[in-house]
């Protein structure tokens, strides 16, 4: 029993499972298990069994890198039916974790008993996948149903207390674990808790208004949509209601075979597995340093929401900007993000209060000085931000790192205004910065090591996923949206409609289609941005001049009420006038107008994304695949259950993504020119990682 050890208390026999970091259900800690179970029963002297975690956790939960392969025996189904045919009765005792599968050899259990700050949990929705150990089963029989679709659907952790409440925890650990797990044991056995077999308590699913599961459906069709795994929950959930135990858990051992076996799961274990590598720089070694207070200049859309972050996380904020007005706008900006928190219930009052003392405004430079980062995030200009960077080189902390929140600008030109260019990065956030979770950082060619070790762990603190790029325009998002961007332009010119192209990507899984997206952002900006540029872009590209037009007729999008969209508050509605536009755009530039099929759409704007994606690859500023999809998952809306575009044309097979490109490169010209990377990766049998020339 390597990694289960059997001893015996008087009259109870206890089974402590050690398989660290978290006694994940190995095949090793399952025939343990076993054994223990098996050892229980045959010893006469033993009249009850206690399960318990040896170190910090009870079983966290599944082996995630088994889903998708063939179950070595005994298999958890195995150790449940052996739990249940016990006639021995068996305690659970929880501390630590008890997730997914660790939860359901707990609930197999007749009995449990938890730690006060111990965590149960079925987040098994989280990657495409539902309860498979009869976790719809137990607990609508155990908490009732309401609750159980709650959990089963929504994949959060709950408190032991909660549980308790519940009804899925029998009792809470006052002292120590063990010995209380001991004392219900011996309870269980004098008889003075009566004998209970729950497989066949009906008390909490008899007579369930079937109203219940329409209703839960109804409330979550617009989140689910194109999922599997929560519809396939509710459908086993309220099976649990109408049959018997052994019924109901066979219908689930199929629904949980499905989603194991469905690209969408395949996909969400793929970014799972991304995020965590994401977080991973190979060649720096360095501890960050500590940071305990923080400065942000510039109290615009972007500097606020960048404050709030930083004071969410406990850390205290100084807000500076040029003028006391300027400053009281990025303020009253704060204040009313906090308000609608507090609003929308995402937020205590108490909470937003305490963020919000966190944060101190000042006109002054002098008010960062004792800063131990500054993230600057002023108007998009190279000389303003040059000029500040300049001023906070001579007012930081020697050790104070500056960082910018450029989304375009050369961070090396930047960190060349200052006398400590190792102490400068770019950390990119995404707005809203209070809200979205990715943040790129970036990587300049003099950036000190201990600086990015420093950003990657702030990062954590402020519970951000974070990226690293190279200084590269564009980074990795904003450069693949120009270039998925640009074809989504060349299918207006070709036939498509802002409209038909929208729905293609909503249809797809993006929560907002590209033109929605821009208009929502502002069409000015970056019509400024390209102005600035045309000068100097090469003339046998092509460019189609839709955009620009639409920003001379004053449609700057939702702000302006007109955009690719007309406005009806944020309602967007296809708009005869941009039509007309386009169509003689179209006839100006000789290009016949004719129907493209949605297939064609799709493919193209995900060709394009994947051929950017393997440049950026190829050239450095990503340094992994999966780096890009976590970027196009967290930052621009690409469906978690489609894994992101690299993973996408993995799946689709680089082989059929590379001829593709091939022709439409024969049939656009130059901007699909194909990524050598992308043929290379075809031949490494579809890893992105594995066609890349060792670093
Ligand atoms: P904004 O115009 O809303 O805010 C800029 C703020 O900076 C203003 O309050 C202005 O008064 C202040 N400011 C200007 N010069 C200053 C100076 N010398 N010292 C102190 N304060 C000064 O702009 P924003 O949208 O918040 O963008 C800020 C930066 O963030 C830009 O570099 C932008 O490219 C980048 N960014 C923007 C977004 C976005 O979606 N808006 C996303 C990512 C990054």
């Amino acid at each position: 029993m390597t990694h289960v050890s059997y001893t015996r208390h008087g009259d109870i026999a206890v089974a402590t499972v050690n398989n660290p970091p978290v006694n994940a259900l190995s095949l090793g800690l399952r025939q343990g298990l076993m054994q223990a179970i098996e050892a229980s029963r045959a010893d006469a002297g033993v009249r009850a069994l206690v399960i318990i975690g040896g170190g910090s956790t009870f079983v966290a939960g599944a082996d995630i890198n088994d889903f998708g392969k063939p179950y070595e025996e005994p298999s958890l189904y195995a150790i449940i039916d052996a739990l249940m045919a016990s006639s021995k009765p068996v305690v659970a005792a929880i501390h630590g974790t008890a997730f997914g599968g660790g939860l359901e050899l707990a609930l197999s259990c007749q009995w449990r008993i938890a730690s006060p700050d111990a965590q149960i949990g079925q987040p098994e929705v989280k990657l495409g996948l539902m309860p498979g150990g009869g976790g719809t089963q137990w607990w609508p029989r155990l908490a009732g149903p309401a609750v159980a679709l709650e959990v089963t659907t929504g994949g959060n952790p709950v408190a032991a207390r909660q549980a308790h409440e519940w009804g899925v925890i029998d009792r809470i650990a006052e002292g120590k674990l063990l010995e209380d797990a001991l004392v219900l044991a011996q309870d269980v056995v004098s008889g003075t808790l009566p004998a209970r077999n729950l497989a066949e308590s009906t008390d909490k699913i008899r007579s369930v208004d079937p109203a219940l599961f329409d209703e839960f459906r109804r409330k979550n069709q617009r989140k689910w949509k194109g999922q599997l795994a929560p519809w396939k929950i509710v459908d086993c959930v309220e099976a649990a209601c109408r049959l018997s135990f052994a019924e109901g858990f066979r219908l689930e051992k199929d629904a949980f075979r499905e989603c194991e076996h469905s690209y969408q799961s395949r996909s969400l274990i793929h970014l799972f597995f991304a995020e965590r590598a994401a977080g991973k720089l190979p060649d720096v070694t360095d501890t960050a340093a500590p940071v305990a207070s923080i400065g942000v200049v510039g109290a615009g859309t972007m500097g606020a929401g960048i404050a709030m972050c930083f004071a969410n996380a406990g850390l205290p904020v100084t807000l500076l900007d040029t003028s006391d007005e300027a400053l009281a706008r990025g303020m009253k900006l704060i204040a009313g993000n906090y308000a609608t928190s507090v609003s929308r219930g995402s937020m205590p009052q108490s909470r937003a209060d305490a963020a919000l003392a966190r944060i101190r405004g000042s006109t002054e430079d002098s008010a960062l000085a004792d800063a131990d980062l500054i993230v600057e995030a002023v108007f998009e200009d190279m000389a303003i931000k040059q000029t500040v960077f300049r001023r906070l080189d001579a007012i930081a902390k020697p050790g104070a790192i500056l960082a910018t929140n450029t989304s375009t600008l050369d961070i090396d030109a930047i960190a060349g205004a200052t006398s400590r260019p190792g102490k400068v990065l770019g950390l990119h956030f995404f707005s809203p910065a209070n809200v979205m979770r990715l943040l790129e950082v970036v990587r300049g060619p003099r950036t000190a090591p201990e600086t990015l070790a420093t950003a990657m762990a702030l990062a954590r603190t402020l519970r951000k996923i974070a990226v690293i790029s190279a200084n590269a325009y564009g980074f990795i998002g904003n450069r693949i949206l120009a270039a998925y961007g640009r074809e989504a332009d060349f299918l207006l010119e070709e036939g498509a409609t802002p409209w038909q192209i929208d729905r293609v990507l909503t249809e797809f899984g993006f929560p907002m289609g590209l033109f929605a997206m821009r208009d929502m952002a502002g069409l000015d900006v970056i019509w400024r941005i390209r102005q600035q540029e045309n000068p100097t872009r090469a003339a046998h590209l092509r460019y189609s001049p839709i955009a620009d037009r639409i920003c001379e007729m004053g449609r700057f999008g939702q702000k302006t009420g007109r955009g690719y969209y007309l406005y009806d508050g944020r309602t967007a509605i296809p708009d005869p006038e941009i039509e007309t536009l386009i169509v003689s755009v179209s006839a100006e530039l000789g290009i016949a107008r004719k129907d493209i099929p949605d297939t064609e759409i799709l493919q193209r704007l995900l060709c394009a994304m994947a051929n950017e994606g393997a440049r950026i690859l190829a050239e450095g500023v990503a340094l992994r695949a999966g780096d890009i999809d976590v970027v196009y998952v967290n930052g621009y809306g690409f469906p978690a259950t489609r894994g992101g575009p690299m993973w996408w044309a993995r799946e689709a097979g680089l082989t059929s993504i590379h001829d593709a490109v091939v022709a439409y490169h024969r049939q656009h010209g130059d901007y699909w020119t194909p990524s050598p990377l992308l043929a290379r990766a075809a031949e490494c049998g579809g890893d992105w990682d594995a066609a890349l020339p060792p670093v």
